[in-house]
């Protein structure tokens, strides 16, 4: 079996033919968040229903990073390489500083308790981007069930002055997001509300102006099957997003080029290795990863 499926035969030259999707950890419930460490050399990821933080490294293994982790999802690091937390149970996002003590970067918006922050970017001027649905505070499952006091927006954060300010708030429920290698765009993933059955699935771009301002904001792709619930770019500006069959990866005018496929729906990715060139992938109980013949924007 091929692990790849070239819709545009450029995505032939995106892979190495050779190279296996492989399977580095599994037995989770819900794996979301990867993030590299390349200067440690291990990748963080989350197993939300658990209620944890795992580490995988080469020639270690598996091992707990963080429990309880406040039903963590996505992750990122600020220029810094401080590790960028989305906690679903305590509604906030957060920074783990170097010494490893936790700093709160935004829990409220106008006096409002934030919904269940899912997926976050840093911009190369430290402003901290994170998205806003409500999954986690819908069930018990990824979080504690509660009352939503916030429509489901985007904010952008600046960690010095503390401000807060909403981005994008025409969304059902915003979900992952990226910049452009030159972060002249932004793309933001649209998975719709929880137990609607006709919910969005499309990523949007935006085009970023001075002091980051959003603008325009149309449908970019749509994924199917699935959903864009994560998704990384590449140095060249191409999208490899989740879906339900594997990753797909989009070029930049919104085209599908091809598919990474795996055995399990996948939830998010990140690059990583030490080329920047090995794609991680979360994909519900278990933790993937191929080597591409791309290199990834990945920070720091
Ligand atoms: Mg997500």
């Amino acid at each position: 079996m091929s692990f790849f499926e070239a819709i545009d035969p450029v995505f032939e030259s995106y892979v190495m033919g050779n190279a296996p999707v492989k399977q580095l950890a599994t037995g989770f419930d819900w794996v979301e968040g990867p993030v590299w460490f390349g200067d440690a050399g291990c990748l963080l990821f989350s197993d939300i229903p658990n209620n944890r933080i795992m580490r995988w490294a080469p020639g270690s293994g598996v091992s707990t990073y963080r429990t309880p982790s406040n039903y963590a999802n996505g992750h990122t690091r600020d220029r810094e390489g401080r590790l960028i937390s989305c906690e679903h149970g305590a509604r906030r996002v957060t920074r783990t500083e170097l010494d490893g003590s936790i700093t709160v970067i935004a829990d409220s918006y106008q006096g409002k308790r934030l919904n269940s922050p899912n997926d976050v970017v840093v911009k190369s001027d430290g402003t901290i981007w994170f998205s806003d649905p409500h999954y986690g505070i819908m069930t018990n499952y990824e979080g504690f069930k509660s009352e939503q006091e916030l429509p489901c927006y985007v904010y952008k954060v600046n960690p010095t002055s503390g401000s807060i300010e909403a981005v994008a708030t025409d969304f059902a429920c915003p979900n992952g997001l990226t910049f452009s290698p030159d972060e002249s765009k932004l793309y933001i993933a649209d998975t719709g509300k929880m137990f609607d059955a006709n919910a969005e699935r499309h990523i949007r771009v935006f085009d970023v102006g001075i002091g980051g301002v959003l603008s325009g904001g149309a449908v970019f792709h749509t994924i199917s099957p699935g959903c864009a619930d994560g998704f990384r770019a590449d140095s060249d500006g191409n999208i490899w997003s989740s879906a339900a069959d594997g990753v797909h990866c989009i070029n930049p005018s919104g085209v599908l080029l091809g598919k990474i496929l795996t055995p399990e729906l996948v939830s998010n990715v990140c690059f990583g290795g030490r080329a920047k060139h090995q794609l991680f992938i979360t994909a519900t109980t278990s933790v993937y990863t191929v080597v591409l013949n791309r290199e990834g924007v990945q920070h720091p």
